[in-house]
């Protein structure tokens, strides 16, 4: 059953939200223990959910159950950041995106584990310990959402929330089967959302499926007085989109697996819809990490200075882990350095060609399609840099520094082991034996690892990326 016909089950009174919300929480008991997905529950749950069931007249989401990333602030729940920074605080008032999902009876199940406060991309900087992939046991689930992406693959909820800042959506979405959302900038209000750099930063929705994300967006977009950088959009809409031009890219250091998957559903796609392909060139795209890290850092460094220690939780430098101090003190040496306007001043100017470079691009094509990471997952524990770590993000950096639209949905999956060791690059190599409690032996066997699709479209056009995804999916 998808999200729209349970929805209308609900709606209809065939299934009470109190039901559909105990069979989550039936689950999460059960298996979260192993999944690490969830860090903590919602006590008013079923609350809620009865009150939805006492209603005449219910709202878009009526009685759907929702998992939220840690840095959204959901009133009276901890929104720690997956971070001992933040332990034990609660958040004293709803996020606008919150405010929304309840005016049209969402149900929050609880807060998810994350990448702590949002940076990375494997789900394994939380201080809460690291999010499994349900979907690819052994392998990271991916991040900074790893927690919302994992809790949809395990039917932990409906519906989970979470930020992308650089991919921090789609990068789980990818790795663990799911859809996942990067709006455009400015669609949806970042009031209650604790940032990571508020240049790049976007609320978004994941879910199994096409229609379910796209309703929870459309549920919380819209001008917030309390975010000045919102707008007004239209409805997202999902229409049969006819005569579709799909840009594609040439990029290096893609696994050439992943490309002949992405290339293959493509042709697939074109086949049955009668859509033509493009080539186009983006001549800056290769600087995308080179200009997102330097942006990161020094937004993420100026916004952390207000956890020192007097007004929430602990001073951050003495409570955090090593990425986040590495982003602090990295992005400390940048301002400092700032005066003679070489890296964030630069970085700046990087983002708006490359911005324009897609404006230029989306003359001549519908959407780019791409994949959404260029590499199969890793396996937990595995010691990579922060440079290979950071090369996750290549081509998920690009739709946040244009501030267009972009959603990774399961393009297939790929049979393979999941290598440890980054530096070669082998997903087809089983990894070295290691003792390590975090390690799974069950990686000595292939499996099938998911892999995802992206599609990116020019900003504030969601209802044609959505009508194209859902096209996709259904292939
Ligand atoms: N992996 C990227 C980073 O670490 C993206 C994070 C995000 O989107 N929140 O910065």
């Amino acid at each position: 059953m998808n999200t729209l016909q349970k929805l209308k089950q609900i709606q209809e009174g065939k299934l009470t939200a109190e039901e559909n919300i105990k069979r989550f929480l039936e689950k999460i008991n059960k298996e979260n223990k192993k999944i690490n997905a969830v860090l903590s529950l919602n006590p008013n749950v079923i609350e809620d959910a009865k009150k939805i069931d006492t209603k005449k007249k219910k709202g878009r989401l009526a009685g759907l159950g929702i998992i939220v990333k840690s840095n959204i602030c959901v009133q009276g729940l901890e929104t720690n950041c997956a971070s001992r920074t933040l332990e034990n605080w609660k958040a004293p008032y709803d996020a606008t995106v919150i405010e929304k999902i309840k005016e049209e009876d969402g149900v929050i199940i609880g807060m998810a584990n994350m990448d702590e406060f949002a940076c990375g991309g494997s789900g394994e900087t939380s201080a809460f310990g690291v999010c499994q992939n349900p979907a690819a046991p052994g392998l990271i689930p991916g991040g900074s959402s790893s927690g919302p992406a994992a809790s949809v693959a395990a039917g932990f909820c409906d519906l989970a929330l979470g930020s992308d800042t650089g991919g921090s959506n789609r990068n789980p979405a990818s790795h663990c089967g799911v859809v996942g959302v990067k709006p455009s900038y400015g669609l949806v209000s970042r009031y209650g959302l604790i940032d990571l750099s508020m240049s790049l930063d976007q609320i978004g929705p994941l879910c199994k499926d096409v229609d379910g994300a796209a309703l929870l967006l459309d549920v919380i977009k819209g001008r917030d007085e309390r975010d000045p950088t919102s707008f007004e959009s239209k409805a997202i809409e999902l229409k049969d989109e006819k005569k579709i031009i799909v840009g594609v890219l040439k990029i290096r250091g893609v696994d050439p697996k992943i490309q002949n998957l992405i290339d293959e559903k493509i042709k697939q796609v074109c086949n049955r819809f009668g859509q033509k392909t493009k080539e186009i060139k983006l001549k800056h795209i290769d600087l995308a990490i080179q200009t997102y890290y330097p942006i990161v850092y020094t937004e993420f460094f100026s916004g952390t200075r207000k956890f020192d220690g007097k007004r929430f939780g602990e001073k951050i430098e003495k409570s955090c882990g090593p990425e986040v101090l590495r982003r602090i003190l990295g992005g400390g040496e940048i301002s400092r350095a700032e005066y003679e306007g070489r890296y964030y001043k630069k970085a700046l100017e990087i983002k708006e060609i490359i911005k324009k470079e897609f404006e230029k691009a989306f003359k001549e094509v519908d959407c780019i399609i791409i994949p959404t990471v260029p590499r199969l997952p890793h396996e937990i524990g595995s010691s990579i840099s922060a440079k290979e770590m950071y090369s996750y993000d290549v081509l998920t950096t690009p739709a946040n520094l244009a501030g267009i639209c972009a959603v990774s949905v399961p393009a297939g999956k790929i049979n393979g082991f999941a290598s440890g060791d980054f530096a070669k690059n082998s997903s087809s190599r089983p990894p070295a034996q290691d003792s390590s409690q975090n390690r799974s032996n069950s990686l000595t066997k292939s499996q099938d690892i998911p892999v995802g699709l992206q599609i990116l479209c020019p900003a504030f056009e969601e209802s044609k990326m959505f009508s194209i995804a859902k096209r996709i999916k259904g292939i």
